[in-house]
């Protein structure tokens, strides 16, 4: 099925060849639409379908189970998810937009752990502003952990009263959480978040999606979107990528076009770089994420559960700092997602947290071709780095002396990491030096100079933030680059 103007894939020679339609790519479309003459021509392909949100709501799961058919986990221990269909995992996320701080960009020459990102913060601030007004983000404008040059589109969510008296306790080390969960509604576009907890599938698309924020892009007259499309390799020819081969209804079809464009996320932008004949020794490793230990603040004489929306609280008391020598950052997030005590007259009398740790990357977690199945790709996770052991030890000391400003009557912190972050990271990751990255500063391949990789892969490190909307900064940001 073919959105915009239809025409033979195969005949036409494009400007751009765009892979995906999740944040990666739909942002880099966006800014790249901004500056296209008229008669240019855009070809996007997306392996997945497009499924509308009244679909979803009445097939729950379905876009989950489509997806991890996609790819083969060898270490199923540690699941991944990711999303096959057109909007990718805007159509799953929770929407919680953090900003990453400056001094994760700098881990290494800051504190002398990890590696440093070729990009500094202060290179993607405005970036970062034009992502939050794009996904109409509410946040803190006043009282923020990040330096900012504007204030956020939507003011922040109300605060649970837990949230309210940890914010006198630490004025400088708790922040309302920024998220695309609107406070407010945006007109003509989506109702104010309806504060039910159920965020993967919000019930009034109300969260912000690439279906119901940016699918104006995809009709744009220069843009023909075409779906059930996996891409499988890139054409490279003479150091140049002229084009994709992709596979539609068991069909193998071919596009050519001056420019082309990965944003498949983490786990296939690597596999199709690998089934291209690209041999960099670092292609596909570093995959990774965070880990996080959920945790119960039982609260003495205090009800919880105000708040205007799921997760309301962000604390950054154990996140930077020079603890960072010794542990990595931790994250805590307060949830407004009820869970009731079961003693009488303290069923309200508690406070979720969500404890999210930094992870260093490992080289040996990778993704690679699967043997028994090259249309896939196989993913290996090397298991949890040493340096969460310090972060963990860190949390189950200082958790409860951070809680106890607040009147609590105990602090039960999870034996068990949670499964998954959901945050497939690493695997062509940027960086100066060639022989150490993939990609360069601007997400341009080292030695492909037409051929962009976008979006999470990218990431050298990554803190305990969440990763997306430094993902659509950086596509912003590259395609800024790629136009002047
Ligand atoms: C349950 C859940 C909750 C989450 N909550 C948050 C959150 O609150 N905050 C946050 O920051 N992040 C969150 N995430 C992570 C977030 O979804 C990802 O970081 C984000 O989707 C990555 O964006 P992307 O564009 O790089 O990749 P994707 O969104 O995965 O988009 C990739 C696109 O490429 C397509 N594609 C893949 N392979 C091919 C191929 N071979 N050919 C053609 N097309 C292809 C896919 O179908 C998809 O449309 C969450 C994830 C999950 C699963």
């Amino acid at each position: 099925m073919a959105m915009g103007a239809v025409g033979a894939v195969t005949a036409e020679r494009y400007d751009a060849i765009i892979v995906g339609t999740g944040f990666a790519s739909s942002f880099f479309l966006h800014r790249l639409l901004r500056d296209l003459r008229p008669n240019a021509r855009v070809l996007v392909l997306e392996a997945g379908g497009r499924h509308e949100h009244a679909w979803q709501l009445a097939n729950p799961r379905a876009l989950e189970k489509i997806a991890a058919r996609s790819f083969i986990n060898r270490t199923p221990e540690k699941p991944w998810i990711v999303q096959r269909a057109f909007g990718g995992g805007s159509n799953c996320w929770w929407a919680c937009t953090p900003r990453m701080l400056p001094n994760d960009f700098a881990l290494r020459s800051t504190y002398g752990v990890a590696t440093d990102w070729p990009v500094a913060y202060d290179e993607l601030e405005a970036f970062y502003g034009e992502a939050e007004w794009l996904m109409d983000v509410a946040g803190p404008s006043d009282d923020s952990p990040f330096p900012r040059s504007r204030p956020y589109p939507q003011p922040a969510h109300r605060f649970n009263e837990p949230d309210a008296l940890l914010k006198r306790a630490y004025p400088d080390g708790f922040f309302a959480q920024p998220c695309a969960r609107p406070s407010r509604a945006v007109p003509g576009k989506r109702a104010a978040c309806c504060n039910n907890g159920v965020c993967d599938l919000c019930p009034i698309d109300s969260k912000f999606t690439v279906q119901n924020s940016m699918a104006a892009l995809y009709r744009d007259p220069r843009v023909q979107l075409e779906l059930d499309a996996r891409v499988d390799r890139v054409d490279l020819a003479a150091g140049r990528a002229e084009g994709v081969v992709f596979t539609r209804a068991g069909r193998e079809e071919r596009a050519s076009g001056d420019l082309v464009v990965l944003g498949a996320n983490a786990l296939s932008n690597p596999h199709i770089l690998l089934r291209s004949g690209d041999e960099h020794s670092e292609l596909g490793r570093r995959l990774h994420e965070q880990v996080s230990l959920k945790a119960n603040v039982l609260l003495d004489g205090v009800d919880n559960f105000q708040g205007g929306t799921s997760i309301t609280g962000h604390g950054y008391m154990l996140y930077d700092g020079p603890h960072r020598r010794r542990r990595p950052a931790i994250l805590i997030e307060t949830w407004n997602v009820p869970r009731l005590r079961n003693e009488r007259g303290k069923w309200r009398q508690l406070m979720k947290l969500q404890c999210i740790i930094e992870q260093y990357p490992n080289r040996d977690s990778r993704v690679e071709i699967a043997s028994e199945d090259e249309t896939r790709p196989a993913v290996h996770h090397a298991g949890r780095g040493a340096e969460v052991d310090f972060a963990v030890a860190a949390l189950r000391h200082e958790l409860p002396r951070l809680m106890s400003k607040l009147p609590v009557e105990d602090v039960r912190i999870a034996d068990e990491f949670k499964e998954t972050e959901a945050h497939a990271l690493g695997t062509v990751v940027m960086g100066r030096d060639p022989a150490t990255s993939v990609v360069d500063p601007h997400l341009v391949h080292h030695r492909i100079r037409n051929l962009l990789v976008l979006g999470g892969s990218a990431f050298p490190t990554t803190p305990p933030a969440n990763p997306t909307l430094t993902i659509a900064a950086l596509s912003l940001f590259a395609a800024e680059h790629l136009l002047a």
